[in-house]
């Protein structure tokens, strides 16, 4: 296990971006409605493999005033396909943050990437009981009976990630606090519905002291700012997710504020460029 954490401060906020390792997909899902020869020299030109990508899976810990407050908790079990993530809850030990003191958890949306930590052997005893588990209403309702026709995933990933959001509704059913649009989590913390993705995927905007970052989950992958119209193999609305990432990633250049995203590089903290009708990636300096 490689330590992974990065500490990052938005005005009196304090965030920490936790690495749960990285996960080996098929290039093919970064843009599914693409030739695939116009995708084979993308990522040529990004000096990246043609076959499997290793997407990095970033959770964020934030503190403000008195609350500990998960955004995400990454895939938590060893998938027998994803050997090399999984081990989210002792990367959280090892940055630091008891399982004890966490007041709330925010999910972004319900794929196993991003709440499969809480249902790993042993965490949910370790949490408070009186957590509150904040996601959109239409996210938990989704997955009641959730539409796949949309995606392109590998063989076996419906069905994982179908079984493990029916296992975290059920086991952390009291805890869910579910909002409509969105709802302020804590002072500067808001969380707020984007769809797309999922129908309830959501993004988190931390503001405070004339500082802004957005988690941004899945909203926008590598590609997505050259390519935003490219279809991720995981949105279940793939049009709607391209609308989503555009007016995002518009909004986060003309405000300037720092951006991080579930599967960008490890700890992803980054600015977007607008770059004629697309974007640009402008990799954040390392804060020591
Ligand atoms: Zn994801």
């Amino acid at each position: 296990m490689v330590p992974s954490r990065y500490a990052h401060r938005v005005g009196k906020i304090d965030v920490l971006v936790i690495s749960d390792g990285v996960l080996s997909l098929p290039g093919a899902m970064l843009g599914h409605n693409v030739d695939p020869a116009v995708r084979a020299a993308w990522l040529e030109d990004m000096f990246l493999p043609p076959d499997v990508l290793e997407w990095a899976l970033n959770a964020v810990v934030v503190r403000s005033g008195d609350l500990t407050i998960l955004v995400d908790a990454g895939i938590g079990e060893e998938f027998p396909d994803l050997p090399r993530a999984g081990l989210w809850a002792q990367r959280l030990e090892a940055a630091g943050i008891d399982p004890a003191s966490v007041t709330d958890v925010v999910l972004t949306h319900m794929h196993m990437d991003h709440c499969g930590g809480l249902l790993a052997d042993g965490v949910k005893e370790q949490l408070r009981p009186d957590l509150r588990v904040h996601v959109a209403a239409a996210e938990a309702e989704f997955w009641e009976s959730p539409d796949f026709s949309r995606v392109s995933m590998p063989p076996g990933f419906p069905d994982a990630l179908r079984r493990t959001a029916k296992r975290f509704l059920k086991e952390y059913h009291s805890q869910l606090r579910t909002f409509e649009n969105d709802y302020e989590v804590a002072p500067g913390v808001v969380v707020q519905r984007t769809g797309g993705h999922t129908p309830g995927h959501s993004v988190v905007r931390l503001a405070s002291g004339g500082d802004r970052l957005t988690f941004a989950g899945d909203a926008v992958f590598s590609v997505g700012f050259e390519h935003p119209d490219w279809f991720n193999g995981f949105e279940h609305d793939p049009e709607e997710a391209a609308r989503v990432r555009v007016r995002l990633l518009r909004e986060l250049a003309a405000n300037r504020e720092s951006l991080v995203a579930t599967h960008l590089s490890f700890p992803s903290v980054c600015h977007v460029a607008v770059d004629g009708d697309v974007f640009r990636w402008v990799p954040g300096l390392w804060e020591y």
